[in-house]
């Protein structure tokens, strides 16, 4: 009988069940988290998350990409309270509007006392850092006034919450920008649209399509938000990064003036831009993984290289050496690797590694010793390589690079293939059935085409998402729903 290589004997101890991200991907994702050890779900407060080590090692070099273009884009950090008094929170009236029956608000001391003034916890932080930069910004010679912040937002959601689609509490970035005028703030829209692209995009490997909201579903208190959507693996719509042109709403609430070069007291002009690392993760479990688990882009892998020892009789010592020069060798070339002594067989060790998403996998046993190269294996393709040891670091390198592009390459083929169009209702409804985006002619994402996206809801319990940012896309007819000549086209899909 032939001898059982041991990755066959992996599969064959493998008790995960993951054989239907397509089939059933809620189940899927659920379960994807739970057996790779990203999150418990089991504590006992609704809408909040455990995370273990596994998420938040990626989420935290997901943050260091984020927060190293925000700043490269002229941003600089700040921290501020997690509490808002209310007085500031309802200053800007749609703002409060739209954000009270969310809002979580610490009322009491644990002695009983009342407090005075009760503080929300932050469910977003214009209202907590606007007043304070009213008092920065004097001049015209303070702007642009461009500050980010990371850290946990908390919103009392009504709708079901799942883990790092829809929380309570979330974990994101915020940017607060200022500007004398605006066509800078407009710019800056632009600007927030290309970081997106940068790190979402290309760091993360998730596509996305540029998208202006309508009118009736804008950020409360914004002139217009502007969004990054893009797909899960259902076909559901899933909004990442969005922007809101403020414009001087805030800035009047607040009295956020500058004197400008003319000597005369202005409004300034505002931006803010909320890229949510909490649901990007979302979007990097669901787009890369398999029906084998989680597939890591190698940039933002918690580890990127594991090492496996093979080890025959005898062979151990001079193995296990040779793991750790290996490891060591990575560590200088700042590659996050990782050696797995523990006592499974190797066939587990395999199976665990490609579920937990680990890009590379590297194999050193008595035979790579002898040819003094090692066997690496890639999580996403399965190809096995053998790579001498002096030119490891570069082997690595570019199948690093390679991974990152295989994946991205994937999503964006998936995006694609699921943007379709509909000439009349009949068509648009099996269109939404394929799932995705459907692009149909439309009246008006202005407030008068309202009605019109109240009708796709209540007949297809889809979403008018609004219409294309980047380009402009001219509409060939009339209206889907009200037969007027369309002004644009809507992109029309179910949201997660
Ligand atoms: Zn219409």
């Amino acid at each position: 009988m032939k001898k059982k290589t041991a990755t066959e004997e992996g599969r064959k101890e493998e008790k995960i069940g993951m054989k239907y991200k397509r089939k059933n991907f809620s189940k899927w994702f659920s379960e994807v988290i739970a057996k790779t050890e990203l999150a418990d779900l089991r504590y006992k407060v609704k809408g909040f998350l455990v995370h273990r080590p596994w998420s938040v090692l990626a989420m935290k070099r997901m943050y260091e990409f984020y927060e190293k273009e925000m700043e490269r884009f002229g941003h600089e950090p700040v921290w501020f309270p997690v509490v808002i008094p209310e007085e500031n929170l309802k200053k800007e009236a749609k703002h409060v509007e739209g954000f009270s029956p969310e809002v979580m608000w610490v009322t009491e001391t644990g002695c009983g006392k009342k407090l005075t003034e009760k503080f929300a916890l932050r469910p977003t932080s214009e209202t907590a850092m606007y007043p304070m930069y009213a008092k920065w910004v004097r001049s015209w010679r303070d702007l642009p006034l461009k500050l980010y912040q990371s850290g946990q937002v908390w919103r009392y959601e009504t709708k079901a919450t799942r883990p790092f689609i829809r929380g309570r509490e979330f974990y994101w970035i915020e940017g607060h920008d200022v500007f004398a005028t605006l066509e800078e703030a407009e710019k800056q829209v632009r600007e927030d649209m290309q970081i997106t692209e940068n790190v979402m995009h290309v760091v993360y490997g998730i596509p996305f399509i540029q998208i202006q909201r309508p009118e009736w579903d804008k950020f409360p208190g914004a002139i217009h938000t502007y969004t990054a959507d893009t797909l899960m693996p259902d076909g559901k719509v899933i909004q990442q990064p969005s922007t809101h042109l403020l414009g001087q709403n805030f800035a009047k609430a607040f009295s956020i003036k500058f004197k400008d070069r003319d000597e005369k007291e202005k409004y300034v002009w505002q931006t803010c831009y909320g890229p949510a690392i909490w649901r990007m993760f979302a979007s990097v479990i669901a787009m890369h993984g398999d029906d084998r688990g989680l597939r890591f882009p190698y940039e933002i892998a918690p580890v990127q290289v594991i090492i496996i020892p093979i080890t025959g009789l005898g062979e151990e010592k001079r193995v296990f050496k040779k793991c750790k020069e290996i490891a060591e060798k990575l560590d200088k070339s700042n590659i996050r690797a990782r050696i797995d002594f523990s006592e499974n067989t190797p066939g587990w060790k395999f199976n665990q590694w490609e579920m937990k998403g680990v890009p590379i996998r590297i194999e050193v046993g008595p035979k790579e010793l002898k040819a003094r190269s090692v066997t690496l294996v890639r999580r996403d393709s399965e190809k096995r390589h053998r790579a001498l040891e002096k030119n490891l670091i570069k082997t690595i390198d570019r199948a690093g690079k390679d991974i990152n592009k295989k994946l991205r390459t994937g999503a964006e083929g998936f995006l694609r293939k699921n943007v379709r169009e509909a000439k009349d209702l009949k068509e648009l409804g099996e269109q939404l059935k394929k799932g995705g985006f459907v692009k149909v002619d439309f009246c008006s994402i202005d407030i008068e085409g309202l009605p019109c996206a109240e009708k796709i809801k209540d007949k297809f319990h889809a979403q008018v998402r609004g219409k294309r940012f980047d380009k402009a896309e001219r509409p060939k007819g009339k209206c889907i729903i009200c037969g007027k000549p369309a002004t644009c086209v809507a992109y029309v899909g179910r949201e997660y």
